[in-house]
């Protein structure tokens, strides 16, 4: 329990400095406590000490999880691969959805989020720097998907997400969440219809500073909080 506490108060020191260092606020970026492959009881640790925010990669692992801190008072935020047919439990379960790279998902989570009567928050992935991952709509094909799944009625865009390949040196990455920033720019600058482009959900453990200076307000954290993942 100290031990996380430490953890958060050591990134939340870190996050503040690198925020300052660009002249940003500190409190325009939600840390997010990357809980995947952590117990309920862990999680809830984080929560007491003060997490407001938590990131889950996989549906059923969340779904037992969030059921068991139920009481607790927290922000769920889906971080992982999301496949349509189980669209269903991250709208039951989850305020955002930051990985929605296709017009096939986004429909489906706006189907199923009519059903409960909500608007389901989410953000767009794209694939930034080419690799190895399908994750997410390619570059130049962002504000097309924007555009689409601007009409979905149960769906609400707040904004674009990635997670560029691994750099051991935080500054070699730093150009990708330039290349995602300036996206976000340029549909933020049409105004359209419908869709908010407040946020940037970029930056993990090891380079989330990197990823405040090129302008994320949402950070993904996990093992320097947490610890290691088994
Ligand atoms: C696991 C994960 C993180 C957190 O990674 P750490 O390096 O442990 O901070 C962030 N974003 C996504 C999408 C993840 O899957």
């Amino acid at each position: 329990m100290s031990d996380i506490k430490d953890a958060i108060a050591a990134v939340t020191d870190k996050l503040a400095q690198a925020a300052r260092d660009c002249g940003r606020n500190p409190d325009e970026i939600t840390l997010i406590g990357v809980s995947k492959r952590k117990s309920a009881d862990v999680v809830a640790s984080g929560i007491d000490a003060g997490l407001t925010h938590l990131g889950e990669n996989y549906i059923q692992e969340a779904v037992e999880k969030i059921q068991a801190l139920e009481d607790k008072e927290a922000c769920w935020h889906f971080i992982g691969h999301l496949q349509s047919n189980k669209a269903r439990f991250a709208v039951q379960c989850f305020d955002y959805i930051h990985t929605v790279g296709s017009v096939k998902l986004a429909r489906e989570i706006s189907r199923q989020a009519e059903k409960i009567d909500k608007i389901q928050k989410i953000l767009v992935q794209v694939h930034i720097g080419g690799e190895d991952t399908k994750s997410g709509v390619a570059p130049e094909k962002a504000l097309e998907l924007v555009r689409e799944i601007a009409e979905f009625s149960n769906i609400q865009i707040h904004g674009l997400m990635c997670m560029p390949p691994y750099c051991t040196d935080p500054e070699d990455v730093r150009p990708y969440f330039r290349q995602l920033a300036g996206i976000r720019d340029e549909i933020k600058a049409l105004s359209l219809p419908g869709v908010q482009m407040e946020h940037l959900s970029m930056g993990m453990s090891h380079d989330f500073a990197a990823a405040i200076a090129e302008g994320a307000t949402m950070v993904r954290v996990g093992t320097a909080i947490f610890g290691e993942r088994q």
